[in-house]
């Protein structure tokens, strides 16, 4: 449909194809409750953190693709990709309609924070973005680090504070301590 095409998931997953019981410290009914929705109606975030391979973007995807199939729209950047928009943006002058534009999705996927390190200006770019969506959108995101370790990713600890402070306030942080389904067959 229109609504997936536009949300740009980079693959197509289901909660269908994810194999629970290879991923036992998740709780099942948690992560299948979450199709639906109500978390987007209450404007909660979703926090999937957890090690390379866990499944952290798929289960992101299902229900990003669950919301989409509910005619919310959607959409699914890598954090890296949208601190470079935002950076872009920022330097043409154009920062506040490119706030404006992401914040008008029902649910903003932002995957993989933490994988590059974030400097202050792109690090109070994204605060701006998340602070723009706090209590009006629903925002999931994907980490393969700790809350409590993110400011080693933003390198200070007062722009830190301020994105956990939002993005934690309405959310269900969902840690993933199992194993790569990536590394599976090699058991
Ligand atoms: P992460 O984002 O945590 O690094 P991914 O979600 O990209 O991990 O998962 C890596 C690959 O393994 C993907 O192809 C994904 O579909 C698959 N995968 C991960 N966990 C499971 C699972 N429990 N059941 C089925 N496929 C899985
Ligand atoms: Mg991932």
């Amino acid at each position: 449909s229109r609504v997936v095409e536009r949300a740009r998931f980079p693959q197509a997953k289901t909660l269908k194809s994810f194999d629970f019981d290879f991923q036992p410290s998740l709780n099942r009914q948690e992560v299948i409750g979450f199709q639906d929705l109500a978390f987007l109606e209450k404007h909660e975030n979703l926090i999937f953190i957890g090690s390379p391979g866990v499944g952290k973007t798929h289960l992101a995807i299902s229900i990003g693709l669950s919301a989409c199939q509910q005619d919310q729209r959607t959409l699914f950047v890598n954090c890296h990709d949208l601190l470079l928009r935002l950076r872009s943006a920022y330097e043409k002058g154009t920062l506040e309609r490119c706030i404006s534009r992401y914040t008008r999705y029902d649910l903003l996927i932002i995957d993989e924070i933490g994988y590059l390190p974030i400097d202050h200006d792109e690090a109070n770019l994204l605060f701006q973005l998340i602070n723009a969506r706090y209590e009006r959108h629903s925002t999931i995101i994907t980490s393969n680090t700790e809350l409590s370790a993110w400011v080693n990713i933003f390198q200070n600890p007062t722009v830190t504070a301020a994105i956990l402070d939002r993005l934690v306030h309405h959310a269900h942080i969902i840690k993933i301590t199992g194993k790569s389904y990536r590394l599976k067959q090699q058991n």
